[in-house]
């Protein structure tokens, strides 16, 4: 790798700087990490991110069901790098990556930049998928974002609320189904929470509606809940779930939605409809579309997913200066989870740092995925973990109280600060010692943003073309 600047470089500001520039795409686990696996390097590390705070996503759904709030998982990432001299946190989104020149482009409303680079960390992660449905986002918001998250909660409070005003036990009967699809960790750990909300949080709160009657789907095409961990997991997850009243329906697919509903198909082909105000998504991931840029000008492989299938040094053909990490790398064995972002950016650091001091990207060792093993939260007190004992095919399984400590601990240890950690585990134990939780307020801005800025940039768009 050449470490020198190369002269094609455009980045005006930067013009005559002597040290290598290394630039990182996104501020997630994998983004984060390389700038601070970079800290003692000989180099300008600049974090180009769409969002000025690093989101620890496991814990979205809290967020969404009023359990903590967003400050908590989002600190800043300019502060939490701050004392880091070598880095610089630029707010863009990145449009373009061109590899020839070695440049990144990003843009901030209307100002565009364009910044040069020696070496390249794409960690762009991954958006929701609908499988080619894109208009479901409008009535069934995933959860990848805090705006993501504030939205959620707003629509599942604000069922409660209209459902309180309703005279219409048809209309009433809607506003209190709540539909999850997709049976994954997110969509457990999301149906678990409404449940536990409407039978304990919100027990009592309401004068014309029983929120204990409402009723919480969770839905899923596969034939099992979190199919990831499978037999005897599955099976708790699925038995404790229903226990807390979840109503859970596999090998459901979903066909059609509307504000109203939506339509799923049965295994035996059969349609029927759901009549559902409130629906979640967390059933499918698609690659940033990063990753078709860099296949476009490298000719690497992407996956069905839009992932990038990198080379076992985490790079692209012919460029070993761009390493692709975390949700948009496709590497055999390694899940599209924080562990697999951590450990790639790691890897990436070491790399630029070994080049630096003069080894060549042919002495590269091949990344090696360490898999520490998942878990997740089912209902309080309640979460199942798959351990793998290292060196062997064997995995240690735990399911209930247990599992569920050893939750709280991981996301408390893994968070960033001490601030959040602490007020973190405050809130925790109110919430899991009571019925309250801190965080129920609602705005009508998160609950209608989606739409008034989905009609502006339809309206720019009209603008644009006349
Ligand atoms: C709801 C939810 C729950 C999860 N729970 C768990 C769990 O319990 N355990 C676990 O291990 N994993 C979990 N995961 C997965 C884990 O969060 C991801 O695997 C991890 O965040 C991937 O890290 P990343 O850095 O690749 O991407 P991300 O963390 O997604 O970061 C991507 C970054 O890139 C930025 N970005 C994207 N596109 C652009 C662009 N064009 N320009 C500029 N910036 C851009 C984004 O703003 C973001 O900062 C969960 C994920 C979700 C969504």
């Amino acid at each position: 790798m050449n470490s020198q600047r190369p002269m094609t470089a455009v980045d005006e500001d930067e013009v005559g700087a002597a040290r290598h520039r290394v630039v990182i795409i996104g501020s997630g686990f994998g983004g984060l990490t390389a700038a601070r696996r970079l800290a003692k390097a000989d180099v300008d590390v600049t974090v180009i991110a769409r969002t000025t705070h690093h989101l620890f996503q496991p814990l979205l759904y809290q967020v969404a069901t009023g359990v903590i709030s967003e400050g908590q998982i989002a600190p800043p990432l300019r502060v939490i790098l701050r004392k880091q001299d070598n880095v610089r946190v630029v707010l863009g989104d990145v449009e373009r990556i061109d590899l020839e020149n070695h440049t990144v482009t990003s843009r901030l409303l209307e100002r565009t930049k364009v910044t040069g680079y020696d070496s390249l960390i794409v960690a762009a992660g991954a958006d929701q998928s609908y499988f080619g449905n894109d208009h479901f986002a409008e009535f069934a918001p995933g959860l990848k974002t805090i705006d993501d998250a504030l939205e959620l909660r707003g629509r599942i409070l604000g069922a409660f609320e209209q459902a309180e005003l309703s005279t219409d036990p048809e209309e009433r009967e809607r506003l209190l189904t709540f539909v999850v699809i997709g049976a994954g960790a997110t969509g457990v750990e999301m149906a678990g929470q409404i449940a536990e909300m409407a039978t304990t949080t919100l027990r009592g709160a309401f004068r014309n509606i029983d929120p204990t009657e409402a009723k919480v789907i969770l839905l899923d095409a596969a034939p099992v809940v979190l199919p990831p961990y499978g037999g005897k997991l599955s099976a708790r997850a699925a038995a404790r779930l229903a226990k807390n009243g979840v109503d859970i329906q596999l090998g459901a697919m979903v066909v059609d939605m509307d504000y109203h509903g939506l339509v799923v198909k049965d295994p035996d082909g059969t349609h029927r409809r759901i009549e559902s105000q409130c629906k979640v998504w967390s059933a499918g991931v698609a690659a940033s579309p990063l990753g078709r840029q860099l296949a476009e000008q490298s000719g690497v492989e992407l996956d069905r997913a839009g992932r990038v299938k990198v080379r076992e040094d985490l790079t692209v053909p012919d460029h070993p200066e761009v390493f692709v990490v975390g949700d948009l790398m496709a590497v055999d064995g390694v899940p599209g989870m924080a562990q697999g972002a951590i450990q790639g950016a790691k890897y990436a650091a070491s790399a630029i740092r070994d080049s630096l001091k003069g080894a060549p990207p042919e002495a590269r060792k091949p990344f090696s995925y360490w898999d520490k093993g998942s878990m997740a939260t089912i209902a309080r007190f309640s979460a199942v973990a798959k351990i793998p004992v290292p060196g062997t095919s064997r995995s240690i399984e735990l399911a209930g109280f247990t599992a569920w400590i050893g939750w709280l601990v991981l996301h408390l240890v893994y968070l960033v600060g001490f601030r959040n950690r602490f007020t973190t585990l405050v809130d925790w134990l109110f919430a899991f010692t009571s019925r309250s939780r801190t965080q129920l307020a609602i705005t009508e801005q998160q609950v209608f943003a989606r739409n008034a800025i989905g009609e502006l940039e339809e309206r720019n768009r009209i603008d644009e073309a006349a």
